[in-house]
């Protein structure tokens, strides 16, 4: 029977019950974590090969280079190829850098501030704003904060993002820039972005000449299910639609192979492709062509990923189950939480009662179980309806998922029934 439901005398037994039941979690004394989306150790080892690559005997690449020395600023061929192939974009619109997207995406955002983009009026010259598709990542938004981006929310649904708010927005305001896009299991909601919203996003007119779609294309090969969707082709989509410069496209290996020391990816239309290394050119000599090398040598081919992905999903997939599972049994049927059920990528979004996510994450905390700050999904830190919490199953081993969980069910009741009483 769901909360709202209950009788004053069994909305008030089940409170005594659940305070008890929160005392013995905090006397069990856990110490467990769910706040980051990092793989797990037993992840991580899939890809020890890497270590011992590309060996001492093999310097060059496929075409003769010596991969020890400067040089080759847009990245191995080899381990382009695969990521082209992954992605499908040409190869020639791809280039790959070093272990970070993150960094990518400040560069090509700090690029277009200082310089503008090809010809254009740098942004930083003027205001700028940047449409943050809520909840998102935490990561996205504090980056285009610190760069001096206004950050402007709008909704994003499982199903997708708000269009008809985002097409108002992007027709009526010039200093609106950019959107973060996160196309395929978004952070945190696992919401994927169809053929038919991307045709919008990139031909929708704006009243900014240099509106770009941020494409960080973080999880495009993790899939949870047996539907493994194929990449939207976004870069032809924009130029079908006549405006091929507007979107950056960003990936990485991290979540395939190491998180700190992976290999990660730019792509754009080809003039975006020399715009950003005419200015890449001024930063850097040439990025790390030995980690290309490994990571080529190891993957091998787009099947060499795919194969590796379901790997990971082997491992990781029960985790997700196990959050399913736990949520259902323990909130399902008070009425007090939804949360999402994800095909792929890192996380899983619970919505508890307004209001009380700020004290579910205290709850949980004393009780030992790290939970990502309430309204690190929104721009700004700032849930107003305080309600997101994101969960980040990948890293702890299973047994303390299903701990971790089942401890956060107790504080997202108790915390619910304490508000029902006030
Ligand atoms: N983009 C998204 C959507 C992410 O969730 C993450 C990490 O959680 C990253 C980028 C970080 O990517 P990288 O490790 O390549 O910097």
């Amino acid at each position: 029977m769901s909360l709202a439901e209950l009788s004053p005398a069994d909305l008030s037994a089940l409170a005594e019950e659940l305070t008890t039941s929160y005392a013995e979690l905090k006397d069990a004394g856990l110490k467990l974590d769910l706040t980051r989306g990092k793989p797990s150790a037993e992840q991580l080892d899939l890809s020890n090969e890497l270590l011992s690559l590309p060996g001492a005997d093999r310097t060059t690449d496929g075409s003769g280079t010596d991969i020890r020395n400067y040089g080759g600023l847009e990245g191995l061929p080899e381990i382009r190829q695969i990521f082209a192939d992954l992605l499908g974009i040409p190869v020639a619109q791809l280039i790959a850098a070093d272990n970070s997207s993150l960094s990518v995406m400040h560069d090509s955002l700090a690029f277009a501030l200082l310089h503008g983009r090809a010809g254009g009026t740098p942004w930083a010259t003027r205001p700028h704003k940047i449409l943050c598709p809520t909840p998102g990542y935490d990561r996205h938004f504090q980056l285009a904060e610190d760069l001096g981006f206004e950050l402007i929310s709008v909704d994003l649904s499982a199903d997708g993002p708000d269009l008809e708010t985002i097409k108002r927005l992007v027709a009526e305001d010039e200093a609106i820039k950019a959107i973060w896009v996160v196309p395929t299991y978004a952070n945190p909601n696992g919401a994927v972005y169809s053929e038919a919203v991307t045709r919008e996003l990139v031909s929708m007119p704006t009243a900014a000449d240099d509106f770009t779609v941020l494409w960080d294309n973080a999880y495009a090969v993790h899939h949870l299910t047996d539907d493994e969707l194929a990449p939207v082709d976004v870069l032809g989509l924009a130029a079908e639609a006549g405006n091929p410069d507007r979107v950056f496209v960003y990936a990485s290996t991290s979540k395939i192979t190491f998180a700190g020391a992976g290999v990660s990816f730019f792509g754009g239309s080809p003039a975006t492709v020399a715009w950003y290394l005419k200015h890449l050119s001024k930063r850097t000599i040439g990025p790390d062509k030995t980690n290309h090398l490994r990571h080529a040598l190891y993957l091998k081919d787009a099947d060499g990923v795919r194969a590796l992905m379901r790997r990971h999903r082997a491992i990781i997939a029960p985790k997700f189950d196990a959050v399913e599972r736990i949520l259902g049994d323990r909130l399902g049927s008070y009425g007090v939480a939804t949360w999402t059920q994800p095909h792929g990528g890192y996380f899983v979004t619970l919505d508890v009662v307004e209001n009380t996510a700020t004290e579910v994450v205290r709850l949980a905390k004393e009780a030992g179980i790290a939970l990502t700050p309430a309204g690190s999904s929104h721009p700004y830190g700032k849930d107003p309806q305080d309600r997101t919490i994101r969960i980040a199953p990948t890293f702890p081993p299973l047994d303390q998922v299903t701990a971790a969980i089942d401890g956060v069910a107790t504080c997202v009741l108790l915390a619910a029934v304490t508000k029902l009483l006030r």
